[in-house]
């Protein structure tokens, strides 16, 4: 197959920086778009996949999943995008379309398995996808999402990984006015969280173990604000319908489960890598649910985004050049970054 050579910012090992790279994208199929990337946000999952905290990276890798650009060239049989669109890619690019997930919508549980935009086997090209630390993107025009004209641009391109990861469990379990539900950890993920909540019309509470966020989250839009390390709020504090819990390391998830209501759901979108311990009784008392939630499909990443602009909705976020971002990398380790650093990627 065709390819042509493109600049890309990566790295060959878990413990090196990242720096230039070139990577091959494929020359377009009738049904591809390329894009060239304008902006690209930095997840939690970009950090654990470039140090291998989940095992299975294979070097080297290209991070980025919150991909944001306009379109550059189109395959011959592309209907929903010409050159000129503003555009945008996420974590899917491939999947079968024929299995029962993919014709519901649910790409990301398909049987034959998902291609993700970084970091999975390329069942086009071979080797291994290539993430959005790069000046272009290319892939089938099922997989690009449209993007709606957001005022501030670069603030939306975290809709595209964090946005959808917690819209779509709010949606699945049907979270509206009369509803309460808690938002574990203020990150990228969770302050999207609490807008998009917030939105349903739910009352938000979130729970913190930063005291300088606590503040923060009611300037966001939480109705409540629990400052997880204090014991007495964590007592004082209501029953919540639904926790989504978006916290990326170790954490003990019995206590989040003694806030739910009878028939309650703890939601965990966050990935630590060790495996987590829950209490049988914590379960069993109250009928309590213990789940999970992957991401979002395309057809409901479009329906996040067209909700977002709609309710105004971008992710607070700290623009930095592509040099930066090794930087960037370190202090998202320590939870330095209010809330989602976004690589203007002209600077690559
Ligand atoms: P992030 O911006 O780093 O936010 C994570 C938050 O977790 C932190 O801001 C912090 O919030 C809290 N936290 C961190 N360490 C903690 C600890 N030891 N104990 C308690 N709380 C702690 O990360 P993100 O980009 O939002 O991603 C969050 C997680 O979701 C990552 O594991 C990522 O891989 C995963 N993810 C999953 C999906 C999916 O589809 N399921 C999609 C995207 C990302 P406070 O300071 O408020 O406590
Ligand atoms: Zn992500």
């Amino acid at each position: 197959m065709k390819t042509q050579t493109v600049k890309a910012f990566g790295t060959t090992a878990a413990k090196k920086p990242l720096h230039d790279l070139q990577i091959e994208r494929r020359i377009l199929l009738p049904h591809d778009v390329e894009m060239e990337i304008l902006y690209c946000g930095i997840c939690h999952s970009d950090l654990h996949s470039i140090h291998n905290d989940w095992g299975g990276t294979t070097y080297p890798i290209v991070p980025g999943h919150e991909i944001l650009g306009r379109v550059t060239k189109v395959g011959s049989d592309v209907t929903k995008f010409k050159t000129g669109d503003l555009a945008g890619v996420g974590c899917i690019v491939e999947s079968c379309q024929h299995c029962d997930h993919c014709h519901d919508g649910n790409e990301q549980f398909c049987e034959e398995g998902v291609t993700f935009s970084f970091n999975s086997p390329d069942k086009v090209l071979g080797g291994m996808t290539y993430g959005g630390f790069s000046k272009t993107y290319v892939c089938d025009e099922k997989y690009v999402l449209r993007m709606p004209s957001f005022e501030n641009l670069p603030a939306a391109a975290p809709l595209l990984c964090a946005g959808i990861t917690v819209y779509s469990p709010l949606k699945h379990w049907k979270i509206g006015p009369d509803k309460k539900v808690g938002i574990l950890g203020i990150g990228g993920l969770g302050h999207l969280a609490i807008k998009i909540a917030k939105a349903m019309g739910a009352y938000v509470t979130v729970f913190t173990t930063s005291p300088a966020k606590v503040e923060d989250a009611k300037r966001l839009g939480a109705d409540v604000a629990v400052l997880s390390t204090d014991a007495e709020q964590m007592n004082n504090c209501p029953k919540q319908d639904l926790i989504l819990d978006t916290v990326s390391a170790n954490h003990d998830v019995n206590t989040y489960l003694n806030l739910l209501k009878v028939d309650g759901s703890l939601v965990i979108v966050g990935l630590p890598a060790e495996p987590m311990k829950v209490s049988s009784f914590n379960l069993v008392i109250g009928r309590k649910s213990f789940s999970g939630s992957n991401i979002g499909g395309i057809a409901e990443t479009q329906e996040m985004l067209d909700f977002c602009y709609k309710h105004n909705i971008t992710a607070e976020s700290e623009l930095i050049s592509i040099q930066e971002s090794n930087k960037a990398f370190e202090r998202l380790e320590r939870g330095d970054v209010k809330y989602r650093f976004v690589v203007d990627m002209s600077t690559l």
